[in-house]
């Protein structure tokens, strides 16, 4: 069974957990660098980002993460909304204001609280590209709470979804990172696409022949 961390510091950390379940995943809540050691993946959920990334810090994390998971081709990390934000390169001038701590996992800029006030919550139908399957699209329902833009992509990271010409997913390799929350929908086709990645992490291609 997959062992899938999920980031347990602050935020919506049961909601994936249940999700995981679901999918007969084995979760487990990472609050500190005992409890990191051995899972596979790792889910970073919604929350304040701002928190999260500081109580990284303190707790050693943040470098941990960060070394486990650099370039995209190590462990595989799936962050949603405040997740998001944490596995971005930057946040742009409101990072620099605030000194934020970010992964800085992937290539791309995000722009925190981008709906502004009188959107701070809706839902919305979203369709994501994934990867390896040209055709195929995932149609989602999805909740964004205060949820940040992906404001641009760089180097190998591609964007996968739009939300009113905004970027709102973000692939980079082993990387997932979408501003909503498919956590709290009854929808666990996202979290499937990201076990199926943490499976075939697990299963290199080219395995040893017998012979
Ligand atoms: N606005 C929050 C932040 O900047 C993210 C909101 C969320 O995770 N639902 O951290």
């Amino acid at each position: 069974m997959l062992r899938i961390g999920v980031l347990g510091l602050q935020g919506d950390v049961e909601e994936h957990m249940e999700m995981l379940r679901r999918l007969s995943a084995t979760p487990v809540w990472v609050k500190d660098l005992q409890s990191f050691k051995g899972v596979q993946a790792l889910v970073i959920p919604g929350g304040e980002s701002t928190t999260i990334g500081k109580l990284m810090e303190e707790t050693g994390l943040l470098e941990e993460v960060r070394k486990k998971a650099r370039g995209g081709k190590g462990m595989p990390v799936f962050g949603t909304c405040a997740g998001a934000i944490l596995l971005a390169k930057s946040a742009g001038k409101q990072q620099k204001q605030t000194g934020q701590k970010l992964l800085e996992l992937v290539d791309m800029q995000v722009d925190r609280n981008a709906f502004g006030r009188q959107r701070e919550s809706f839902e919305a139908e979203v369709e994501i590209q994934l990867e390896g399957n040209k055709k195929k699209k995932l149609k989602m329902n999805v909740p964004f709470i205060r949820a940040p833009v992906i404001e641009k992509v760089s180097g190998n990271c591609r964007a996968i979804a739009t939300f009113e010409n905004r970027i709102v997913a973000a692939q980079e390799g082993n990387l997932l990172a979408a501003c909503f929350h498919p956590e709290l929908t009854e929808d666990t086709r996202l979290h499937e696409y990201f076990l199926e990645k943490v499976r075939r992490q697990r299963t290199p291609a080219t395995a040893t022949p017998l012979l």
